[in-house]
């Protein structure tokens, strides 16, 4: 083929791919252009993942009726005159690329009027080539709708994910946008639902409510600038929140960072927001942040990526640790006031019975609570082990568990159950010793190989219908509670979306009779939420055996007792619960022997 310029419309699909990626680049865009407008009220909608439909509406200052064709234009823009102009650019946009680039790929309709004119002018344009200009009666401001995106690049469309993928990006990229700019008014509905809305107070805590709901907010602590290190470094402010250390997650995905307005994604500085939690918490977690970082404009490079989604810092060491500093200066005071001060590896206690929130938390692979108590007995009675006990090998016979119910393996030999302690703990004797058992652990341990066998069988779960039910869930939540629908039903929960946020509840596990619905779905949103590798079904199992079984403080029956301990007896991997942890403490005769001093009877 000879060589040729390309013609316009052709030029402008391959420019649009830099910036329209995905639906939620088109609704990144025309947020930017509202902001840029002074709106002080935004909604959103989108439909199909935003493929079939993105409408964006503003109550900012409009396109004069004579500019708006040219605002299609590529490199048209009101925002940049001259190349120095970059230098201290206030606008979120400059590049002129947006409007134009939408455009190419999709059929675009924009609805403007400017503040200072009387009627409004509507354009449209399909695949980059202009159809239609008309005046038309419009409020003062800009609404662009955007249809059938990437009707005309086929290519860009089979990379899609799927339409809940790109619904989620579209969440949370109003929602960053809401924590950026709280004092504009957002309001999110897709598929016809609306799904978020910030007040516009211009307080950064009422939008971090509305969007990690009002639990995850409580545990999230006040970040504020500290004073420079240096008097010649540029003034660069921080503010936001970030997480107290009995909040964390498996990723560093959920640090989200501003720069004057932008978000951005900087290894460096996210790396200063965990290097601010260095040795506090466990390997592998991170802290949840939000921060809005605020410097003079010509201290930052924001035209080095299309999508505007890098910056470039002239002084980078002195935004490294001013956030450093100002997160760090938060999670110190945290740790200082004990009140502040939720240390989520102590669990329990003898006055103190784990809450749902303690024993909810999912440690990393080998670490394991210090259970007060526990160091105790073994400092009094020397050395035990619990992994091995030379009487599990042993002994292992099959016999019936009951009528009906296959027979399964013992694991154990047969326990006496000799009594409860500190509402916790169970004492049982065997022929090889005695056995402290911590009565939640085992119980989790039983309910979740139940629960697991059922699952592998098809069984179905017994569940419980319950009357009326609403819930409400803060967005994000709600919105995982969504993908996560199926894998519920699975565990006997019957939900039903219900509008916006909200969801009723038909029935729920028997198991989980005895709590709050609300809360316990709360918890196995969390899981939905959280990034382990561990596959969700199997995480949902855990968490629903550790929210149905026996609660530390919980005084039980001795027939309870006998259940449970013979239950365990057969189970795949009695000396654990769920999450690895030890369900028992098993001390020898001979442990005993040593400890009271006494020479080993000779056995017949
Ligand atoms: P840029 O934002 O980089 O200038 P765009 O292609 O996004 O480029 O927009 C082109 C121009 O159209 C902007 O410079 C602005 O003047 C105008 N414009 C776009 N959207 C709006 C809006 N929502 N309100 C007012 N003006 C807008
Ligand atoms: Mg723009």
């Amino acid at each position: 083929m000879p060589i040729r310029v390309l013609p316009e419309v052709v030029a402008a699909q391959i420019a649009a791919g830099e910036v329209v990626e995905r639906p939620a680049s088109v609704v990144k865009e025309l947020i930017e252009n509202a902001l840029d407008a002074g709106a002080t009220s935004i909604t959103v909608e989108a439909d199909h993942g935003g493929i079939r439909l993105i409408r964006i509406s503003d109550d900012g200052h409009g396109i004069p009726a004579a500019e708006a064709e040219l605002a299609f234009a590529r490199h048209a823009t009101s925002k940049l005159n001259v190349v120095e102009d970059l230098n201290h650019i206030r606008t979120l946009g400059f590049r002129g690329e947006a409007l134009a680039s939408i455009a190419a790929v999709s059929r675009t309709t924009m609805i403007t009027r400017h503040r200072d004119e009387t009627a409004g002018v509507e354009v449209q344009i399909e695949g980059g080539a202009a159809r239609t200009v008309r005046p038309v009666g419009a409020p003062v401001g800009t609404v662009v709708t955007v249809e059938n995106l990437f009707f005309n690049t086929p290519a860009r469309l089979k990379f899609l994910k799927s339409e809940s993928t790109e619904r989620k990006h579209i969440t949370d990229l109003v929602t960053r946008y809401a924590m950026a700019y709280p004092a504009v008014r957002f309001r999110l509905s897709q598929e016809g639902r609306a799904q978020f809305q910030s007040t516009g107070s211009g307080d950064l805590a009422d939008v971090l409510v509305e969007v990690l709901g009002l639990d995850t907010f409580r545990e999230m602590l006040e970040v504020s600038s500290q004073a420079p290190s240096r008097p010649d470094l540029p003034p660069i402010e921080v503010y936001g929140f970030s997480s107290a250390l009995s909040l964390n997650r498996a990723t560093r995905g959920h640090i989200v960072l501003f720069v004057n307005g932008r978000v951005i994604s900087d290894q460096t500085l996210t790396y200063a927001v965990v290097q601010a939690y260095r040795d506090l918490l466990p390997q592998g977690r991170y802290p949840l942040a939000i921060l809005l970082i605020t410097l003079p404009p010509e201290d930052v490079d924001v035209n080095v990526h299309p999508t505007k989604a890098e910056v470039r810092f002239r002084v980078p060491d002195a935004v490294f640790a001013a956030v450093q500093r100002a997160v760090r200066a938060a999670v110190a005071n945290q740790s200082a006031s004990p009140s502040g001060h939720r240390d989520s590896y102590v669990t329990g206690g003898w006055d103190a019975p784990i809450s749902g929130a303690d024993s909810s938390y999912t440690l990393p692979q080998g670490r394991r609570p210090v259970v007060p108590g526990e160091d105790q007995l073994r400092l009094e009675l020397g050395t035990f082990d619990p992994g091995h006990s030379p009487s599990s090998a042993p002994g292992v016979s099959a016999i019936p568990a009951g009528p009906g119910q296959p027979a399964r393996p013992r694991t154990l030999p047969i326990l006496r159950v000799v009594g409860q302690v500190g509402a916790m703990y169970l004492i049982a004797e065997g022929p090889a010793g005695v056995y402290l058992i911590d009565q939640h652990a085992a119980h989790a341990r039983v309910i979740y190989e139940q629960l697991r066998d059922q699952q592998v069988a098809g069984e179905p779960v017994e569940t419980l219908p319950v009357q009326g039910i609403t819930v409400d869930f803060p967005v994000l939540a709600a919105q995982a509670l969504e993908t996560a629908l199926d894998a519920l039903a699975g565990l006997g929960f019957e939900i039903e979306p219900f509008g916006g946020s909200t969801f009723r509840v038909r029935a729920i596990p028997v198991l989980l009779a005895d709590e709050e619905p609300g809360a316990a779905l709360s918890e196995l949103i969390q899981e939905v939420q959280s990034d382990e590798e561990t596959p969700l079904g199997e995480r949902l199992i855990r968490r629903v055996s550790q929210a149905a079984a026996y609660k530390a403080g919980q005084v039980l029956s001795f027939d309870a007792m006998q259940s449970l301990i013979q239950q365990l007896e057969r189970c795949e991997s009695p000396r654990v619960d769920p999450y690895d942890h030890p369900t028992m403490i098993h001390i020898s005769g001979e442990d005993l022997a040593r400890q009271f001093g006494r020479r080993q009877e000779p056995r017949s």
